[in-house]
């Protein structure tokens, strides 16, 4: 009887241990998540990466843009030869590994992103390598217009070319000039091209109308044009960054990670 009283109580005092431990462990693990500067990003990350909705939602903005490229195809009859135009970063290109690595290593961007770039790993989201095969094989001509910077052209070739991509050569891949802006990148294509299609996961990939709005005017220039999306525009899912985000900083990336924290709070919308 004594042996079994005496078993009890060592059992008692290391189950006690234990959840002390345990619960010690926990609070040092909830410390650290809410350190994380990019824990807001956590769910959005995994969307893109885990969610069959995410491939779903690519595969039918391809199908859309494939549709809508023969129709423009067919209706064509101008001189200049037809083109599609790109963005490459979410749009051609997955860089949610990237998204990760720095979600892990609590860093902001461009913390690891020459590294990323270089890696050349970077692989094509769904429905992109056969959206542009068909539309190359249809007449039209692809070109890249991303921000990437000029030092990254050769790895982005690179990278596009063992993606199996096509027209991933200098002529066809517009690298950031000295603005972020695009218009005057689309113009100069538009010199010897008809765009009949652009694609993209940002505003920016579209229109100069979009450029440098607030949040409330990027929603009313998405309402003023909104019978170009799924025409002329196909939109893919970015929830991870993007000028929808930048818009929610006032476009000052510079400030502090308790004011942005603060921002994104104050734009939520409660019942
Ligand atoms: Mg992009």
């Amino acid at each position: 009887m004594k042996r079994h009283y005496l078993a009890l109580i060592i059992s008692v005092i290391f189950i006690t241990s234990v959840l002390i431990t345990s619960c010690k462990n926990a609070s040092i693990t909830i410390e650290a998540s809410s350190d994380n500067k990019n824990e807001f990003m956590l769910g959005s990350i995994l969307w893109i990466q885990t969610s069959a909705e995410a491939r779903a939602m690519y595969y039918q903005s391809f199908n859309l843009a494939a549709m809508r490229l023969d129709k423009s195809l067919k209706e064509y009859r101008g001189l200049k030869k037809p083109a599609v135009v790109l963005d490459i970063d979410e749009t051609v290109l997955d860089n949610s590994p990237y998204d990760v690595r720095i979600y892990r290593e609590n860093k902001l961007y461009p913390e690891f992103w020459k590294e990323w770039i270089e890696s050349t790993a970077a692989k094509p989201v769904p429905g992109v390598s056969e959206f542009l095969a068909a539309a190359k094989s249809l007449g039209a001509d692809i070109f890249y217009i991303t921000n990437r910077k000029e030092e990254f052209r050769d790895a982005t070739l690179k990278n596009l070319s063992a993606a199996g991509l096509p027209n991933a050569d200098d002529k066809h891949l517009l690298m950031r000039t000295k603005e972020n802006n695009k218009q005057s990148r689309r113009i100069s294509v538009a010199e010897e091209h008809e765009i009949l299609l652009l694609i993209g996961d940002n505003l920016g990939d579209f229109d100069d109308v979009f450029q440098g709005k607030s949040v409330v005017e990027r929603a009313a220039a998405v309402d003023s044009l909104r019978d170009l999306f799924g025409k002329r525009f196909i939109v893919l899912p970015n929830p991870m960054y993007g000028d929808w985000l930048d818009a929610i900083y006032d476009y000052e990336y510079s400030k502090s990670e308790k004011k942005k924290a603060e921002l994104r709070k104050k734009y939520l919308t409660d019942f």
